[in-house]
């Protein structure tokens, strides 16, 4: 793959998300920017993106030019949102491929998400959604490789076992304070979907309620330091299926 915006060809570098799952991020040693699969920006630490982003680039001059996606080649658009501050730039590709982080950029969106969610915290303000804070998550086709095939068959007489490909990425947890946490995953199909606790609550949440592909589960008023674990239910066709459990912790 070529840098979105001088064209050099991207280097994979390992990085580590925020709840311990590996991915690779593609970076341009030529000028400094970052490609990352589209969710993925959300769930680097700050430290992360300091280090990530700390490259010193060959080149410091950068087309003014809309960066072009390394995968599809459509122009890629600038992300006006919530979640991106106007002095922010990221890219996204039209067609979900991913999103590119100019030099430095990575690292200041990093930093304004990490601000805005202390704000809200320091002051008690509630967000008003998850995307104000997150970059929009779309469906990742592309991670379909990273399946956990550790779906099992569930303890109900209506929910069957159903195949690995059902749930594409392993839930990614955001910790938003010790009493907050978002729960994201995708599905392949489009399902009405919830998450059953089975250790640390005994409730069971509604994520979705219409049939949707990208599934986001904010939950407040968690007890702190306390390890949960949950299993996800998915309902494509009026047969619900579960998911073996997943485990987090509150800091
Ligand atoms: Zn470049
Ligand atoms: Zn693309």
């Amino acid at each position: 793959m070529d840098c979105p915006h001088c064209h050099h060809p991207l280097s994979a570098i390992e990085i580590e998300t925020s709840d311990g799952h590996g991915h690779s991020i593609e970076e341009c040693l030529n000028c400094g920017g970052h490609f990352i699969e589209s969710y993925l920006a959300n769930f680097l630490t700050l430290e992360t993106t300091r280090n990530v982003d700390s490259i010193i680039p060959k080149s410091r001059a950068i087309p003014d030019t809309n960066p072009v996606c390394p995968k599809c080649g459509q122009p890629m658009s600038g992300i006006k949102d919530d979640s991106v501050p106007q002095t922010v730039t990221v890219f996204s590709c039209p067609n979900n491929h991913g999103d590119f982080f100019p030099k430095n950029q990575l690292y200041l969106f990093k930093q304004a998400q990490q601000s805005k969610i202390y704000f809200h915290k320091l002051w008690g303000i509630p967000l008003k959604s998850a995307f104000a804070v997150l970059i929009p998550i779309l469906v990742i086709f592309s991670l379909a490789t990273l399946l956990p095939s550790i779906l099992e068959q569930a303890t109900t007489t209506q929910e069957t076992r159903i195949k690995a490909s059902e749930i594409l990425t392993p839930p990614l947890i955001t910790p938003i304070s010790s009493t907050q946490v978002l729960i994201s995953f995708s599905t392949q199909k489009p399902a009405k979907t919830s998450v059953r606790f089975t250790e640390g609550l005994t409730k069971t949440l509604i994520v979705s309620t219409v049939p949707q592909t990208s599934h986001l589960l904010s939950i407040e008023d968690l007890s702190p330091g306390t390890l949960f674990k949950y299993i996800i239910i998915i309902d494509t066709d009026g047969k619900p299926v579960s998911t073996s459990e997943y485990t987090f912790s509150t800091p």
